[in-house]
């Protein structure tokens, strides 16, 4: 099969295989630049196929030489449509994990559920006796069927109280336009925190405990996001930012029940970077390309896997790990939100349209990396060659 880019809104319905497996070389060939890190051996990752769980995965393998189980929800092609691009990275992962000796089992399914955590517990006890000493909790998901009655919560990009109206960017051709985003329910802030909060990170860890499978000075890192005040309506103060203060006090509760185990739960505050999920929420596509533009200029651009590589580096692996914040987070967005970096986004959002959106942002980097978490845009692959998009991985178990 020939495949394309097929883009709509946000999302592109197709992916490319050798694309994908390009996309995780790079990453790999990143991580193995660096010297080995010690400690975390025995890794979990929910949300492993994409973004910044699939990062945390390449980094705890290439990085730490861990064994890594991940848990990811991931369509297979079937008859002439490919499969996601999660689904070739996990192919790709396991593909070059065997290539290099080290021990990868995927499961597909639905996170969220008993099943699937318990299918991971099982395997856990099956192979690994020296239990898991890392869990990386990386979900970014719309939905939410909940395992203790079957009710299905829909997360909202919401603001809070007022309506918000800002700048936005329709990335594929340009257009800078104005966005009312209404404000949200009482529903929609509890629905948004049942998906995108805390409650499944502890239903995870408890499941963990309760099975005895948790390694003793256990570590338990979630993702989260602040951003700067422009950004704050739609995400810090919005729908989405009350998951993330239930995520960090999911954190404190999670470091009480790990105590017995000299264990701690901690969320960590990454820099925002182009992945499926920020691709969905309003104003923030347009932020970002301004904010490639500065931090490129500036010669401190990050993607997915040089923040997750500082995570590692910096606090999961260190025998000294770096100061937390006031808070008790970790702070990977410290590049982000300098002061000179966010002064000259402010500067330049005021003046920004569609006329000089490509002088004063990087929408073309944008672009690129969008088409990249799909497996397009990479030099030397040929996107008019035939090719066989039914892709096996390895272990997979679903
Ligand atoms: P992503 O969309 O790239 O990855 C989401 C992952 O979750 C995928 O592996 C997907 O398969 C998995 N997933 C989704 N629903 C699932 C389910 N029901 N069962 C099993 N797996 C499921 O997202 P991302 O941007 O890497 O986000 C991961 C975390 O990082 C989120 O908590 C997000 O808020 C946080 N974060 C993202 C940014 C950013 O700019 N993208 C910045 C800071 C923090």
């Amino acid at each position: 099969m020939i495949v394309q880019p097929k883009i709509r809104g946000f999302i592109c319905t197709t992916a490319h295989p050798a694309g994908c497996a390009r996309h995780i070389e790079q990453q790999i060939n990143f991580v193995k630049k660096h010297a080995p890190l010690k400690g975390c051996k025995n890794v979990l990752v929910i949300g492993a196929s994409t973004g910044y769980g699939l990062a945390s995965r390449i980094a705890a393998t290439w990085g730490a030489q861990a064994k890594t189980i991940g848990v990811m929800f991931e369509k297979p092609a079937i008859d002439k449509r490919t499969a996601s691009a999660g689904w070739y990275n996990t192919a790709a992962f396991e593909k070059a994990a065997e290539k290099d000796g080290f021990y990868a089992k995927s499961i597909n399914g639905d996170a969220f559920s008993n099943e699937i955590k318990q299918q991971v517990i099982d395997i856990i006890k099956r192979d690994w006796p020296e239990r898991v000493d890392l869990v990386i909790y990386s979900l970014a998901s719309p939905k939410r069927l909940h395992p203790s009655d079957g009710t299905i919560y829909n997360s909202e990009l919401k603001p809070i109280g007022d309506a918000y109206t800002n700048k936005t960017i329709d990335v594929m051709n340009g257009t800078v336009s104005m966005v009312t985003l209404q404000p949200a329910s009482h529903q929609d802030i509890a629905n948004t925190v049942q998906v995108m909060g805390g409650e499944d990170w502890e239903m995870w860890m408890d499941a963990l405990g309760d099975a005895g499978v948790l390694a003793n000075n256990v570590q338990t890192v979630a993702y989260s996001y602040i951003g700067p005040e422009l950004t704050y309506p739609v995400y810090k103060n919005g729908t989405i930012g009350r998951a993330k203060e239930h995520l960090e006090q999911t954190a404190k509760a999670l470091t009480l029940k790990l105590k017995p185990l000299h264990g701690k739960a901690v969320v960590s505050v990454n820099k925002a970077v182009v992945t499926q999920a920020s691709a969905a929420i309003p104003v923030v596509p347009l932020y970002i390309s301004l904010l490639f533009k500065i931090m490129k200029d500036k010669n401190i651009h990050e993607g997915c896997i040089e923040q997750i590589w500082r995570l590692f580096h910096d606090y999961l692996c260190a025998e000294q790990p770096k100061p937390l914040d006031d808070a008790g987070r970790i702070r990977l967005d410290d590049l982000e939100m300098r002061d000179d970096v966010q002064a000259e986004i402010s500067r330049n959002w005021d003046k920004l349209d569609s006329s000089n959106i490509l002088e004063l942002s990087d929408l073309a980097g944008y672009r690129e990396e969008f088409h990249h978490l799909f497996g397009f845009s990479f030099p030397l692959i040929d996107y008019n060659a035939d090719i066989d998009v039914s892709v096996p991985i390895l272990s997979i178990e679903d």
